[in-house]
């Protein structure tokens, strides 16, 4: 099985189409990151805390490649990054670039998805090639772009009866975030999975010490804090469901489109999703029913290219697609995979997804997809920069804010533009909107909340 180093060698290999001894060269690249004042230096430790689960950290006295400094101007350094924030805009610029280094004191929630998007520019910077092209000399935007606004950052939220549906890079992400505004009640962590060396290259929250522990119990007992009241949940969201009914508040991050399909179909009365598409994208939704707009089951529809990857999957790990579909790797299906893969044990692989275990293999080069290419494991901070932005959605979804816009696509790579948020429309043939069925469904659950 492929450790943190590993997930992230291959992702960057994939990317990039190095070798692995190129990538593994590049991931060792050490970054010093420079602040002083108490507002720069709480910058350059979220900052740090992003880099250090992919680049080598080291202390600004020690040998290093990259200086990156926080809201000052070039102190004498021959070659470096500066980041300047003004409380409007970010900008990262090598430092012959800069228009005005500054540092203003920003909000803990603005400040992580500042830090997530000028930790993606440094890697970036780092490894070079087409991911940097467009924004080689500067990285900048409005924070207004992605609606960030400080007034419902400071808002007080109330969470009762919600689920976190997932506990991997996501959820992390969306947990270290989240203890940044003024959150309270009480929010259940579903996941019946355990913690796999490959969690470790992306979720703040686990170390060594949890593998093959469950992910919803040690993320509870990590990530909780003042406030919010976090509860683990060993099992899948439809089986919590099956216990305890539908929540009217569904925070979803788990890792395919079917499980987001089936998650929609647990009929919760509210959605705030996020998701990453492995090194590319991100995308964030909500939805509050009844809903004229896109439920969930609308922007994770059935593609073909999800066919190819169940199919793919299937033959890969030598189980029926049926078998993929179903999601977990049970006694039965452990056979068979065994059967066919004598390296793998029974006991060692139950429990876990179809899907991680083909990423594993995929990463050993042990498979390739029909496409002939690598599935790809996010870097930290693209699941962390999905899990910073669920929690914005959250805050501005619970104020009632931009009900304009109920769906953000964006790559972690790029500066969000200004027309990044959009209103995403119901699509005709939802395999759950669609259906008027399940519309009787949502009315049995929430009667007339619906209509409020
Ligand atoms: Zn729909």
């Amino acid at each position: 099985m492929l450790n943190a180093q590993q997930e992230n060698e291959r992702s960057l290999a994939g990317l990039l189409g190095l070798g692995e001894e190129e990538a593994a060269e590049k991931l060792n690249a050490r970054v010093a990151v420079l602040a002083s004042g108490e507002h720069e230096e709480a910058f350059a430790r979220d900052l740090k805390d992003l880099l250090g689960l992919t680049l080598q950290v080291v202390d600004p006295g020690a040998a290093h490649d990259l200086e990156i400094r926080v809201g000052a101007k070039n102190h004498g350094c021959v070659e470096g990054l500066i980041v300047s924030c003004d409380g409007a805009s970010l900008e990262v610029a090598w430092s012959p670039a800069v228009t005005k280094a500054c540092w203003s004191p920003l909000h803990g929630l603005t400040r992580k998805i500042a830090a997530c998007f000028c930790a993606g520019h440094v890697i970036a910077n780092i490894v070079g090639g087409h991911i940097l092209e467009r924004t080689k000399d500067r990285f900048a935007f409005p924070l207004i772009n992605l609606g960030i606004d400080d007034a419902v950052l400071s808002a007080r939220i109330e969470l009762h009866d919600a689920v976190m549906v997932g506990a991997g890079g996501v959820a992390n992400g969306f947990l270290w975030a989240l203890r940044e505004l003024d959150v309270h009640g009480q929010l259940t962590i579903a996941d019946p999975k355990a913690v796999r060396s490959g969690n470790l290259n992306r979720c703040f929250y686990y170390t060594v010490a949890d593998l093959n522990k469950s992910k919803a119990l040690m993320l509870a007992q990590h990530a909780a804090f003042d406030g919010l009241q976090l509860e683990g949940y060993l099992g899948t969201f439809q089986d919590l469901v099956g216990e305890r009914g539908s929540p009217r508040l569904a925070i979803t991050t788990p890792d395919s489109r079917r499980a987001r399909r089936l998650a929609q179909d647990q009929l919760p009365l509210a959605v705030v999703d996020a998701s990453t598409t492995d090194v590319s994208g991100v995308v964030i939704h909500s939805h509050k029913q009844r809903t004229e707009s896109a439920c969930l089951g609308c922007i994770y529809s059935f593609i073909r290219a999800e066919g190819d990857r169940e199919h793919d999957i299937a033959s890969g790990l030598g189980v029926s697609v049926a078998d993929v579909q179903t999601g977990l790797i049970d006694q039965t299906i452990a056979q068979k995979i065994a059967a066919a893969h004598p390296d793998l044990q029974v006991e060692d692989i139950i429990g876990i997804s179809l899907e991680s275990l083909y990423k594993e293999k995929c990463g050993e080069g042990a498979l390739l997809t029909s496409a002939g290419e690598q599935a790809l494991a996010p870097f930290a901070f693209i699941s962390a920069l999905a899990g910073a932005l669920q929690a914005l959605e959250l805050a501005r979804f619970v104020q009632g804010v931009g009900q304009g816009s109920n769906y953000m696509n964006l790559d972690p790579w790029s500066p969000p533009h200004a027309r990044v948020r959009r209103l995403k429309g119901r699509l005709p043939a939802c395999h759950f909107c669609s259906r008027p069925e399940a519309l009787a469904s949502l009315r049995l659950v929430w009667g007339s909340e619906l209509e409020g």
